[in-house]
């Protein structure tokens, strides 16, 4: 009942946490109250992009013909592709359970709540308390769905993203409101395989953290796949007293009435900072999170707190490399706070997103002088012979001294191109460098350099 380090919460920043400091020679326990890997693997990114592929080959299969192939009676079995999404799910957790044994870390099931003194108690699913005892602890319990006031979630008729990737039938219709990467994948998603779908945000551009170019491309490749999109839209009311929803929707123009079969809530996530005995040993929260140094600790000796309950973005790869910080300072080692200005966000559908760094607009706002370069996929070959020429590369250059501010891509596969650019940031990388880096041809990652030679006038392509 002894550790060196109790890990609470399985996700990508517990279950890390927990190999990290069991390499580290630790003795170390993780409790879960639900299933190992947390929501990435169960319930977020995972079980998502297994829907996604299903759209994408479904998408393929109807577009067959641009590449001359000939099929017919292609049909979405909506059943099918939750089944296979599930399954994906499961797998991935059995393999976590797998690398927790692997790794000789205790795995105990059950709800755990911190006391004074190292202490943690955990229910298991009797009812049943157990005490243990841990020198340091780490908090890694994660997030929900966020609820706004004017839109309850029922769970059947406006459900929130557990739901809506495990639901029985396939809506006729959708509303999806917000347009973050939760929102605009399920948009993609759903549309691809055959329901009518609009999506509501509330500021004047979808996926709004993107720069604005992004969201303008996202806007046009969406509505050209079919997708209704509303900006600067309030969701005000929701009533489902009849067969379909109704969605009241005040925008500039006045109030509107959209009526759908399902609304999906995707307006953000809240931190799961309750019951957890926060208050009896005193740690502080600010604005729904806990408050932690550079290196995650708290304001209590010995408790510590990594992924969606801290500030910083709320991603898998954020949490799993706080839970290696958290961990290797605990150890002694020589380590470096986490750069959030590098930390890449990608969104899946389709054109895919992928950004790192300053938007253009941030840079100017920091007090930079720039240097913005562009190259389109319909100027590569590969986006050519892929038929994939929808979207861009986009860079940003401070003008003085070069230094890479930031990239933002938009189209096939760009999820898989962006990590060259963190290296690249991470290692000082300057236009010039990049743009001396020979880049293999032919592949969508030229456009990456072609960019970098298009903001200093060297451009070979277009
Ligand atoms: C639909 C969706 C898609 C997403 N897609 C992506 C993506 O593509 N890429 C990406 O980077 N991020 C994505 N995310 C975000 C990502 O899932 C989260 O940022 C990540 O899971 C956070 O990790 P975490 O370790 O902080 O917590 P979580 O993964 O939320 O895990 C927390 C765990 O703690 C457990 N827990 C909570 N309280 C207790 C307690 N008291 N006792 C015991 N156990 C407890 C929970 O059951 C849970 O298993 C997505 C999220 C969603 C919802």
């Amino acid at each position: 009942m002894n550790y060196d380090i109790i890990v609470i919460g399985s996700g990508p920043g517990g279950y890390v946490a927990a190999i990290r400091a069991s390499q580290l020679g630790f003795k170390t326990a993780i409790v879960e109250r639900e299933s190992l890997g947390g929501i990435c693997l169960n319930w977020g990114c995972i079980p998502t992009k297994a829907l996604l592929k299903s759209a994408q080959v479904f998408e393929y299969l109807n577009h067959a013909e641009d590449y001359g192939i000939k099929v017919s009676g292609g049909e979405a079995d909506f059943g099918a592709i939750i089944k296979r999404s599930r399954g994906v799910a499961e797998g991935m957790s059995k393999g976590i359970q797998f690398l927790m044994k692997k790794n000789k870390i205790d795995v105990i099931m059950g709800t755990a709540r911190i006391k004074t003194g190292g202490k943690v108690d955990v229910k298991d699913a009797e009812g049943a308390t157990k005490e243990y005892q841990a020198k340091h602890t780490i908090l890694a319990t994660g997030a929900r769905s966020r609820e706004l006031p004017n839109l309850k979630q029922d769970g059947k008729r406006v459900i929130g993203y557990r739901q809506a990737m495990n639901l029985e039938k396939q809506p006729e219709s959708l509303v999806v409101v917000g347009s973050g990467a939760i929102g605009v994948e399920f948009a993609y998603f759903y549309n691809a395989i055959g329901t009518k779908v609009t999506i509501v945000e509330y500021l004047d551009r979808i996926v709004p953290v993107e720069d604005e170019e992004i969201s303008k491309q996202l806007e046009r490749s969406l509505k050209k796949a079919g997708i209704n999109i509303l900006t600067s839209a309030e969701v005000q009311s929701v009533d489902t007293s009849g067969k379909l929803s109704k969605v009241q929707i005040k925008t500039s123009k006045g109030t509107e009435t959209i009526e759908a079969e399902t609304v999906l809530s995707a307006v953000g996530i809240a931190p799961n900072i309750e019951n957890l005995g926060l208050e009896e040993v005193g740690v502080k929260t600010e604005k729904g999170r806990v408050v932690v140094d550079d290196y995650y600790k708290t304001n209590i000796d010995g408790v510590y707190a990594i992924g969606d309950i801290v500030k910083g973005q709320a991603l898998a790869h954020v949490a799993s490399a706080e839970g290696i910080t958290c961990v290797e300072k605990i150890k002694g080692l020589d380590v470096q706070p986490i750069d959030y200005n590098n930390i890449p966000g990608c969104t899946y559908c389709s054109p895919e997103i992928a950004s790192v760094g300053f938007t253009e607009k941030a840079a100017k706002e920091a007090g930079y002088e720039i240097k913005v370069g562009k190259f389109p996929f319909s100027a590569s070959g590969k986006a050519s012979a892929a038929g994939a020429k929808d979207g861009f590369v986009k860079v940003i250059f401070d003008a003085k001294y070069g230094e890479f501010l930031g990239a933002h891509l938009i189209g096939s596969n760009v999820t898989e191109m962006i990590a060259e650019i963190v290296v690249a940031r991470k290692l000082e990388t300057t236009g010039h460098e990049i743009i001396k880096s020979v880049h293999p041809h032919p592949t969508m990652s030229e456009a990456i350099m072609e960019a970098a030679a298009d903001a200093y006038g060297e451009v070979i392509h277009l």
